[in-house]
């Protein structure tokens, strides 16, 4: 089975000061634009609360905010409006 997104989720913590588990750096709380991958199809999630390394960009879901943005992407109804996105070839600048 593969991880439906590269994005992880991380248990809540009590802490107030938090640190990234990679650099060490501040994780601080943000809203971010999620890219979520439901069925093979984007949904783009906005103003979804995130914690985000302040030194390597690493973010951090806590599990209740992941299942709710699951939810939220798996779900047709309250779509916000649609966006094109252009699909490119690695190489193909023409
Ligand atoms: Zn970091």
């Amino acid at each position: 089975m593969q991880k439906v997104s590269k994005m992880k989720v991380k248990k809540q913590s009590k802490k107030k000061a938090e640190t990234c588990d990679f650099c060490g750096g501040e994780v601080v709380e943000k809203r971010t634009t999620a890219e979520f991958h439901h069925k093979g199809k984007l949904v783009i999630v906005e103003n979804v609360p995130v914690r985000v390394c302040t030194q390597c960009g690493e973010k951090y879901y806590d599990a209740k905010i992941w299942a709710e943005l699951e939810r939220t992407a798996s779900s047709r109804t309250n779509v916000k409006r649609e966006i094109k996105v252009p699909v490119k070839e690695f190489g193909l600048a023409g």
